[in-house]
């Protein structure tokens, strides 16, 4: 876990004065790095029966593909407004300034189906709250969430209600 953490690189002051970004770039670029991420990751969802990986546009894509193999389970992709042909299913929620909205198919999820949303950070828990409102919506069966990093000081998680678990491989 500690040669991961070496690969996640702090950028200070990205995309805006005060934000430290976490750019997962260099552990993408790492074989051996990016498949022990992905299959830790996997670790707790193993017997889990999940049935569908649903990724948060844009790099919970790539996390949540790899995974979705891993699992032997579909993918779904969460997606900004206005990539996907209609008809969609949206849930609008709020940023620190203005709204946002994830969008998916409105057949993206089979009624009851069993799963889980990954993402690359959990921040202040806005996105991945969006994301299981929207695969509530979609009529699946929420098994939980990943992320790689937990961003712990912005209590992201207090918005992640219920015993459902949210997991996360590193917290800062
Ligand atoms: P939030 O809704 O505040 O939890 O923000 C989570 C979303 O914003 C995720 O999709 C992340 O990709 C992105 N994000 C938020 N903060 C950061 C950060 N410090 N570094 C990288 N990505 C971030």
């Amino acid at each position: 876990m500690r040669q991961i953490q070496a690969l996640i690189r702090a950028v200070p002051d990205f995309p805006q004065p005060g934000i430290v970004f976490r750019d997962i770039t260099p552990l993408l670029a790492d074989a051996g790095s990016f498949a022990r991420c992905v299959d830790a990751l996997a670790e707790p969802w193993q017997g889990s029966e999940v049935q569908a990986v649903c990724g948060i546009e844009s790099r919970g894509f790539i996390f949540g593909a790899a995974l979705a193999q891993k699992l032997h389970a579909g993918f779904v992709p969460l997606r900004k407004p206005d990539k996907l042909p209609p008809p969609v299913v949206a849930v609008d929620y709020q940023l620190e300034y203005g709204v946002d909205r994830l969008e998916a198919r409105n057949d993206a999820l089979r009624p009851g189906e069993r799963t889980l949303i990954v993402d690359d950070v959990l921040a202040t828990g806005g996105t991945m709250a969006a994301a299981r409102a929207l695969v509530e919506k979609l009529g699946g069966a929420l098994v939980g969430a990943s992320v790689v990093i937990e961003l712990a000081a912005l209590q992201g998680r207090a918005r992640w209600q219920g015993d459902t678990p949210l997991e996360a491989l590193l917290r800062y």
